[in-house]
């Protein structure tokens, strides 16, 4: 026997009785099954402070270059996805690994895209990007660690053709007055030319060639500077080139040794 009967009461007693229980479980099933924020809603109503854009990514974005900040990678200071050509030229690897390198190096090749351009190239074929290992024969990090060298290979252009580092950079040319020399055959013209001139643009803190040990006899190591030391981010643009390599004898370019005192071994 319920309670409502055993206090026996009136009938419109107890229909208001009933009436109120109702209103009230109602009410809790609305409170229960109400929809609840979003995540979008509540980032409309949450004040986040804006996080500031680094100086690297703001130029990347000046330079309209393709690309989105990639996930943390152990030793990369600003970790960047290339998602698009940098500066004209088409970066290519075997197989289908992404490319990820540091924002400063990513930034180096898009400005120096005007002279890949220049020489006719529009792919370039790269093998190690990010890669956590040592400078061969040392137990000091290579600069692969830190997303900041990538090795290229070879070079490709409607009018060029292909052009691979083993086959047609021609070593032994140059000096500290004159970095072009003069190559014998047009392939070896188009990547000494290619290799002073990124030299000159101070764009990369070094780029190790054939020239420089047997380790390098297929590739050019492209090294980049972490962003903040970088000192030539005050001088761009780069100044306009004085011959294009297609127009008779090459500009004269200083020297082309690689600076910092680099160690042997493949990096
Ligand atoms: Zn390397």
């Amino acid at each position: 026997m319920s309670r409502l009967a055993r206090r026996k009461l009136r009938p419109g007693k107890l229909a208001d009785v009933v009436v109120r229980r109702l209103a009230w479980f109602l009410l809790g099933l609305a409170v229960v099954f109400a929809p609840r924020p979003t995540e979008a809603g509540k980032a409309r109503t949450k004040k986040t402070p804006a996080k500031s854009r680094h100086a690297c990514l703001t130029r990347l974005d000046s330079l309209r270059v393709s690309f989105r900040p990639a996930a943390p990678r152990k030793g990369i200071q600003v970790p960047v996805e290339v998602t698009g050509p940098l500066g004209g030229v088409t970066y290519r690897t075997w197989g289908r690994r992404a490319l990820v390198l540091d924002c400063s190096l990513v930034y180096s090749l898009a400005m120096a895209g005007r002279y890949l351009g220049e020489a006719g190239i529009t792919e370039a074929f790269f093998s190690s990007s990010y890669q956590r290992r040592n400078v061969r024969g040392t137990d000091r990090p290579s600069r692969h660690s830190y997303g900041l060298a990538l090795d290229i290979h070879e070079f490709k252009g409607k009018n060029i053709g292909r052009l691979t580092i083993q086959d047609d950079y021609e070593q032994g040319l140059g000096d500290d007055v004159d970095c072009i020399g003069e190559p014998l055959s047009r392939g070896g013209a188009i990547l000494r030319i290619l290799y002073c001139r990124m030299i000159r643009s101070k764009l990369f803190r070094f780029i190790l060639s054939p020239d420089y040990d047997e380790d390098h006899y297929n590739h050019f190591h492209v090294e980049a500077l972490p962003w903040n030391e970088r000192p030539d981010l005050s001088i761009r643009p780069p100044p306009a080139p004085e011959v294009a390599p297609s127009q008779g004898s090459p500009p004269a370019v200083g020297s082309a040794s690689p600076s910092g005192g680099e160690e042997s071994g493949a990096r």
